[in-house]
């Protein structure tokens, strides 16, 4: 159904990375091209990391933009792996700084092991050149390993990085400590969010699963919501997330998953159709929290 900005001037981007994970923009920044967008409100959902939060919503404050403060949780376990969106958080919840300062903590003794694979291999690289291509403050993690890799012209391109060496089955990955998904769920929770599946057309599904099963199974873990709006998704998918939201009674959510230069084909508030999410796509109790 086409529909315009000026009919719908509340519209939002509810999924989005800044400097503080893998994305190009500062909050500042980030928060600034929101407004030269048009968008009334922004989610900051960075990955396992809340560190943009303050910044963004002083950022938005100062331009009259509505910040959602929000979370990318990378979960594995049973159902099986999956981004967990975090919305409406609490960024100073005690309990949430402490369990991401801890998996940020385990993520460095991943990045020793993944320098001295690749050394192994024979890509001479050390943990601080990783970390003088990341922007300061960031969760340090392939990507960042990939940059370094491109700038050094030991590969061609971000992907040729992951193929070569950095992607699940490359030779120099290694696992990182992640939460469930029940346990994900349960900390958002507890910091006051709302936990939503995030792009289920891009989640890897069993051959015995559906995104129904999916999604119900994570509804028993305490799962509020679904992301059905997602840039990359097809209309026929947005349609099905859409369904199957309505029959198990879940929330719905949408955004871009804007990064920047590292997705430079995703831009920042096109969700659905070429836009932003009009509030009204959105179920009233998420909606309530988010007009102003
Ligand atoms: P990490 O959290 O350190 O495991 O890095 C995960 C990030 O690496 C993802 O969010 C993606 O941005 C990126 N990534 C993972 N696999 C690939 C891939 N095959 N190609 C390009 N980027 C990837
Ligand atoms: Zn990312
Ligand atoms: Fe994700
Ligand atoms: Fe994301």
């Amino acid at each position: 159904m086409p529909y315009s900005h000026k009919e719908h001037p509340i519209c939002a981007d509810l999924h989005t990375h800044t400097t503080a994970s893998d994305g190009s923009l500062t909050p500042t920044e980030l928060v600034h091209a929101a407004a030269a967008r048009g968008l009334s409100v922004l989610a900051v959902t960075d990955h396992d990391t809340t560190a943009g939060i303050r910044e963004a919503a002083q950022a938005a404050q100062a331009v009259g933009i509505r910040l959602v403060p929000g979370v990318e949780l990378s979960a594995e376990g049973p159902p099986g792996k999956c981004h967990l969106l975090g919305l409406g958080i609490d960024s100073e919840n005690d309990g949430l700084k402490r369990t991401l300062a801890e998996l940020s903590e385990s993520r460095r003794t991943r990045n020793d092991r993944m320098a001295g694979r690749l050394r192994a291999l024979g890509v001479p690289v050390t943990l601080e050149e990783v970390a003088a291509v990341a922007p300061p403050g960031a969760n340090i993690g392939r990507p960042h390993f990939a940059e370094l890799l491109v700038r050094r012209g030991i590969v061609g391109s971000l992907p040729e990085a992951f193929n070569r060496f950095l992607g699940d089955d490359a030779p120099a990955y290694v696992p990182k400590d992640v939460l469930s998904p029940a346990a994900a769920i349960a900390l958002i929770q507890a910091a006051g969010g709302l936990a939503f599946l995030a792009h289920p057309g891009l989640v890897r599904l069993a051959a015995h699963e559906t995104p129904e099963t999916r999604l119900s199974a994570l509804q028993q873990r305490g799962l509020n919501g679904v992301e059905a709006y997602y840039s990359q998704h097809t209309p026929a998918q947005t349609e099905r997330f859409l369904r199957i939201a309505e029959k198990l009674g879940l929330l719905v959510t949408g955004g871009s998953d804007f990064h920047g230069s590292p997705k430079p084909d995703v831009p920042l508030g096109v969700v659905y159709d070429g836009h932003a999410l009009p509030l009204e796509r959105l179920p009233v109790e998420l909606r309530a929290g988010l007009a102003t």
